[in-house]
């Protein structure tokens, strides 16, 4: 037994080695792009929870090598990261934080040229049932398209926007989408937006239109990579060629049987590799409170989603075990 286990091991080892430089360094070797095709800032405030919800989604400039790594300064640590596919397919990332003085850098490796990151922060000022939000965007990047974006809170009749929204549009229970087309800005360009409103009624959006509570999975307990069944059958597949065959597959087995579960994680690359990192990647789902069509685009979901399959957005309702208690306030 123990010599299987031995031959198991210098066999993956030798694949390992074969196939190209370990995990560790893998995460050094994205490219760092100085430009975005596009970025989408979602501003919703007190939509599921007090603070605002704040939602990125960018495009990498045509021809960036991935993988890429972006950086994001952030006020607060992201609740999501994700890396969107051709496909619509969501890949969670596991950023990189590091505080940088009131704030932090987010940095992700993304294999794929869309991402989007989440992120709440408390930054309404309330002065009884007067609310006022002065959002400073300071590029990260040069990017070709900027677009901000406020979605009116519940029971809310005197939006005001300085300077006033491009266009407007309605959303999930008939409440306005206010979108400012800023366009391009260069690296370090600082935009301002006020946002100022009354409310009266204390629900939050979820709570007046019945929404489940939220609890978006967070990027270090979601799925390496969580993509849709049959993608990862193929990506399995994959890694399995890759590994020099099938007939190494049930050493493989035996060997990662062998190993503690909490190194298998961390060492199990961000992507690929697939039967690893998919193992934890169903996390478990509070039946109930679970959405059934995604918040972001309408789109249905599939019983045991996590995220939408349209547009990657985390299902509100499902979550991680563990994470209930460690982040509701
Ligand atoms: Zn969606």
């Amino acid at each position: 037994m123990k010599s299987l286990l031995r031959l198991g091991l210098a066999l993956v080892v030798l694949c390992f080695g074969a196939a190209g430089p370990a995990p560790a360094l893998l995460v050094r070797a994205g490219t760092t792009p100085d430009r975005l095709a596009s970025l989408l800032i979602s501003i919703w405030p007190e939509y599921d929870r007090p603070e605002v919800l704040f939602v990125y989604r960018g495009e990498l400039a045509a021809g960036t090598a991935l993988p890429a790594r972006i950086t994001f300064r952030l006020p607060v640590e992201p609740t999501f990261a994700a890396g969107i596919d051709e496909e619509e397919g969501v890949h969670g990332l596991r950023p990189a934080i590091v505080r940088d003085g009131s704030g932090v850098l987010v940095t992700c490796e993304t294999s794929w040229p869309r991402f989007q990151l989440e992120y709440y922060h408390d930054a309404l000022e309330k002065g009884g049932p007067a609310r006022r939000l002065a959002f400073v965007y300071r590029a990260d990047y040069a990017i070709d398209e900027l677009t901000l974006e406020v979605r009116e809170p519940f029971g809310v009749a005197d939006l005001a926007l300085t300077p006033p929204a491009t266009i407007q549009s309605q959303a999930e229970g008939g409440l306005t989408e206010h979108r400012r087309l800023v366009g391009p800005v260069a690296r370090g360009d600082e935009v301002r937006w006020q946002i100022s409103y009354t409310k009266r009624d204390p629900r939050l959006v979820s709570e007046a239109l019945d929404l489940p509570a939220s609890a978006p999975v967070r990027y270090d307990e979601a799925p390496a990579s969580s993509v849709p069944r049959r993608e990862a059958g193929e990506r399995a597949t994959r890694a399995l060629l890759g590994l020099g065959g099938v007939a190494l597959a049930g050493a493989l087995g035996l060997w990662l049987r062998g190993r503690p579960a909490s190194s298998a994680r961390v060492s199990a690359p961000a992507e690929g590799h697939a039967p690893a990192s998919r193992a934890g990647g169903r996390g478990t789902l509070r039946e109930g409170r679970l959405a059934r069509y995604c918040h972001w685009c309408g789109a249905s979901f599939f019983r045991d989603a996590l995220y939408c399959r349209k547009c990657g957005t985390p299902r509100r309702g499902s979550q991680q075990p563990r994470r209930s208690r460690a982040r509701r306030r």
